[in-house]
């Protein structure tokens, strides 16, 4: 009787997160939620915000709440054939989008999450790449290989292709006109996918629109564009990809009826959208459709309306982030009415003959913010004459996603962290924990459990490779699986750090290995073992940081050899975010060793201080705001004011010498804390400390609340409240 009143509730409490419309039939979310989320972006006044980000990581298989929902309603086998589609989904269909390259596209997906959790009306957009980004082979002596990643988000949960809701029996086309390659107008067609990013509490959603313009009847051209995230094939694909971002967000968000006033650029890839808006503008004006007559002062003017309507968040100062394209290049993609609109917004004076889309954006927004107080003053320097609009809010993850199933065990147990899901502010509380015994070991057993499952997940990957090594022509990329019976395994006791991210020059993955000699001494002298755990994908045309993977690649024998086996370095192919989050709730520190001031920000370290991981940083990014005098880690390298501040990526002035023989001078104090002390109990403490002082400060709630001061939206008084206790745990730009 029991089990069968069980089982009942469950069905109806499954089929009442169906719900349907005019778009398509989805679930996780109940109808009224669905409604009250359509009602807000779709209100004539405008509330809401738009979103708009060339790339969004968010693997279900790291963060899916409807998932465990299900999990918690025992609901992997629903009877009710309405919903049995949906779950088995759910369960056994794929579990990612790989449209994601690195930080910026999973800052997008945090922000996305924080904001369904808060309740803000924002949808975002997004294009869908059918291969993804890339999938990283590594070949011992070849380094990276990329092969394209077939995925089909046909079959992905959570994803939906949007019906049109004037034929709710076609999928929703949206058309934009184009110039083709005889600069005639062509009409280039997407379709329209909806990821529907579920909050914690399954009680909101925010709409994430991925325009999909792989379509059989796209023209050649628009189509090559639509494959691969930053595809390099060509600068014609990179200005294509950033056309077909900037021109399809006011197409789409028409179709949808949605009617947001303010646009939120995360980096200016998306920027060609303000071309649009000011050619609105423009017609207004001048009452007509045809803008070549449009004077210099009627450009201007529209601009000046239009930045009313966009805040823009840049991500790096680094070259490469930045687009700039050949003026006669982007002739031959648009309309002459829009080239005198660059030519006056886009202009950039060092390069007469290129349009410079971070000056477009630069130029028109209402509010323009950098990721980190440092990169703050970086910006500043580097755009003197925007400096006055140019503040800081720091970046955050979000806590839900990257807290591992122990830790947060852990935190559910603990009386003093009650309601940490809801209020990551709540982890302030940590500092009364540091003397609690029964939440030092519950804290050490859980800790002891994330390295576990991440040294499992590496042993089978080793042994993986040495059956690889006999059966392919791949030639595995450790040594250490060359080496090795099929008995030894990495051992988890070993002080373990782990180093992982896109492998861009400036952030110098092979720095510590610069000088081996003294690296593996210190080890052999102390009869001190290290483990170094190294994950990444370099861009698949940058050269430089393919040649850093093989360095990395080709130390590994050579430290091995000269530390008499003390010193394993292994790299683990493939990163995504679900091997993040494994490896950052599993070593035992955290390694950051960007030149400085180059790292806008950084990410992954907040994701091991959310797990009360320590890191080993250079001072740059966050960590200049999260280091706090040794007790939630370590610092080194050089530390020089950013005013003689050197942008320089060239190789010879990246500061290998002076950086590397700091870690040098660091590391054996971290190695004496580790072996020396039976009690763990050194990295107890910066494990607490880290709970207390930075949890609170960098998740996606308390960032969502300061770019909520950009937005300018009307809210619900319970709301508003929520919102103001995150910003006042934290004032970025101070
Ligand atoms: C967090 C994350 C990043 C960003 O790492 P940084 O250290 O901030 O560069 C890149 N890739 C993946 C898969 C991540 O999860």
């Amino acid at each position: 009787m029991q089990t069968q009143n069980n089982t009942s509730v469950a069905e109806s409490s499954l089929l009442a997160m169906l719900c349907e419309n005019e778009l398509g039939r989805f679930f996780g979310i109940k109808q009224e939620v669905f409604n009250t989320v359509w009602k807000n972006l779709t209100a004539e006044d405008g509330n809401s915000v738009a979103y708009i980000s060339m790339e969004i990581g968010a693997d279900p298989d790291v963060y899916n709440p409807l998932k465990k929902k299900l999990q918690e309603l025992s609901a992997s086998r629903p009877s009710h054939p309405a919903i049995q589609p949906f779950v088995d989904a759910i369960f056994h269909g794929p579990q990612k989008i790989p449209n994601y390259s690195g930080g910026l596209g999973i800052l997008a997906g945090d922000t996305l999450k924080s904001f369904a959790d808060c309740h803000l009306p924002v949808v975002a957009i997004s294009l869908l790449y059918r291969y993804g980004y890339f999938s990283q082979i590594v070949d011992s002596r070849l380094g990276q290989l990329s092969q394209r990643v077939d995925w089909s988000p046909e079959d992905t949960p959570g994803l939906y292709l949007l019906r049109d809701p004037q034929q709710p029996d076609t999928p929703l086309y949206i058309e934009i006109p184009f110039l083709n390659e005889y600069d005639q107008e062509t009409i280039a067609t997407a379709k329209v996918w909806m990821k529907i990013e579920i909050s914690e509490g399954l009680d909101f959603f925010i709409p994430e629109l991925l325009l999909d313009f792989f379509l059989p009847e796209t023209p050649a051209l628009i189509k090559n564009a639509a494959r691969q995230l930053y595809d390099s094939e060509s600068s014609m694909v990179k200005a294509m990809q950033r056309r077909m971002l900037g021109t399809g967000i006011i197409p789409v968000l028409q179709a949808l009826g949605i009617t947001s006033r303010t646009f939120h650029l995360n980096e200016q890839h998306g920027v060609v959208v303000a071309m649009q808006l000011i050619a609105e503008e423009l017609y207004k004006t001048l009452k007509s459709a045809d803008l070549t007559h449009a004077t210099d002062e009627q450009i201007l003017a529209a601009a000046g309306t239009v930045a009313q309507r966009i805040v823009y968040t840049i991500h790096t100062p680094v070259k490469a982030g930045h687009d700039r394209f050949d003026k006669s290049l982007y002739a031959g993609i648009s309309h002459k009415s829009c080239q005198h609109v660059l030519d006056l917004l886009a202009r950039d004076d060092d390069n007469p003959h290129t349009y410079n889309f971070t000056n477009f954006a630069m130029r028109v927004n209402r509010s323009a913010n950098s990721v980190s107080r440092l990169h703050r003053d970086v910006t500043h320097k580097q755009f003197p004459q925007f400096a006055n609009k140019i503040t800081a809010i720091t970046n955050g993850v979000h806590h839900l996603t990257w807290i591992s199933d122990a830790r947060a065990n852990v935190f559910d147990r603990c009386e003093q962290l009650n309601g940490w899901r809801q209020d990551p502010g709540v982890f302030r509380n940590a500092a009364q924990l540091m003397h609690n015994q029964d939440f030092r070991s519950s804290l050490q057993q859980a800790w002891k459990e994330d390295t576990r499952i991440l040294f499992d997940f590496v042993n089978d990957m080793l042994r993986e490779h040495r059956a690889q090594m006999v059966e392919t022509w791949i030639d595995p990329p450790n040594y250490y699986s060359s080496l090795i019976d099929h008995i030894t395994k990495l051992n988890p006791d070993v002080f373990t750090i782990g180093f992982a991210r896109r492998f861009s020059t400036y952030k110098r993955a092979d720095l510590i290995f610069n000088d081996i000699d003294v690296l593996t001494n210190i080890c052999v002298t102390n009869n001190w073992p290290v483990n170094f755990l190294f994950a990444g994908k370099a861009h698949p045309a940058d050269e430089p940081g393919k040649t850093v993977i093989k360095h990395i690649l080709g130390y590994q024998e050579e430290l091995y050899r000269k530390s008499k086996g003390l010193v394993n370095l292994i790299f683990i192919p493939n990163y995504d975010m679900s091997l993040a989050k494994m490896l950052v709730a599993g070593v035992h520190a955290w390694l950051n060793n960007p030149k400085r001031p180059l790292e806008a920000s950084g990410t992954s370290g907040m994701k091991a201080a959310m797990n009360g991981v320590p890191n080993i940083s250079i001072m740059d990014g966050w960590w200049v705001e999260g280091y706090h005098y040794g007790q939630t880690g370590w610092k080194f390298g050089h530390e020089g004011p950013i005013d003689d501040a050197n942008l320089s990526e060239s190789r010879e002035e990246m500061f290998y010498k002076e950086d590397s023989d700091s870690f040098y001078r660091l590391l054996p104090l971290i190695l004496r804390d580790y072996y020396h002390d039976k009690t763990f109990s050194a990295f107890l403490d910066k494990g607490i400390m880290n709970l207390c002082k930075n949890v609170p400060i960098f998740n996606t709630h308390r960032m969502a609340a300061e770019y909520l001061n950009k937005y300018d939206l009307v809210l619900p008084d319970e709301t508003k409240i929520k919102m103001r206790s995150f910003a006042q745990l934290y004032s970025s730009d101070s």
